[in-house]
């Protein structure tokens, strides 16, 4: 996981989840936390090497800092963050549906394998897989649709004891969450109900599941 290295189309797509915030709230406790520490976070690596990418991509025009230094996307970025989201969601649908990996492995070898097809290579496998809709996980092929989407979901964390949802989308850049949440059978498609908060606890096929402050942020559902 905190493995040095990643490159720019990671921390892309890093930015790109947090430049579009999943349901109603925007999480802006104690103030506006940088955006370093954020990608930091979630990539596994220090503030410093996060800091130090960002510099980069500011200076290869793909980021811009805006009133309060956070980093947003520039036109160029956004193109470039979009494109590699598909592709990485296509390649995470030809790991399962075609060379038989399971959903939980699907992603980090859809992140090593990125860099590996072309454009091109990306359409023909998007075509011969009958353009899928979504990834394993649940995030949408098509970003236009992917934002569109956001306003009706949910992190499982915001929802009151009682709630009913349908589970959507799975976080996916933290792999051991990723496994637990297949391990628990928490996958996209199945319905739950909220049974109590804090901790968050679920009912899901008719057996309790407690989940962590963590794995309820990442969990992103369409309320009932
Ligand atoms: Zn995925």
């Amino acid at each position: 996981m905190a493995q040095q290295g990643h490159s720019v189309d990671e921390y892309l797509e890093t930015i790109y989840f947090l430049a579009f915030p999943i349901g109603e709230y925007r999480p802006m406790a104690d103030g506006l936390p940088t955006v370093s520490v954020r990608v930091a976070e979630m990539l596994g690596v220090s503030r410093a090497s996060a800091g130090e990418m960002l510099k980069r991509l500011e200076a290869e025009g793909l980021i811009e800092r805006g009133e309060q230094k956070e980093a947003l996307l520039t036109k160029t970025g956004r193109a470039r963050a979009e494109k590699v989201v598909r592709k990485h969601r296509l390649i995470e649908r030809l790991l399962t549906d075609f060379m038989g990996y399971t959903a939980a492995e699907a992603h980090v070898y859809a992140d090593e394998l990125g860099d590996t097809f072309s454009e091109d290579m990306v359409e023909r496998i998007a075509e011969r897989l009958g353009q899928p809709d979504r990834c394993p996980h649940g995030w949408p092929v098509d970003p236009a649709f992917e934002q569109r989407e956001n306003n009706e979901l949910a992190p499982l964390a915001d929802l009151p004891a009682g709630a009913k949802a349908t589970i959507v989308r799975l976080a996916e850049h933290d792999g051991d969450l990723l496994h637990w949440f297949y391990d628990q059978g928490l996958e996209p498609g199945r319905e739950l109900e909220v049974r109590s908060t804090e901790p968050m606890a679920v009912r899901l096929n008719g057996g309790e599941v407690g989940l962590s402050d963590k794995a309820a942020a990442g969990l992103f559902v369409r309320p009932a």
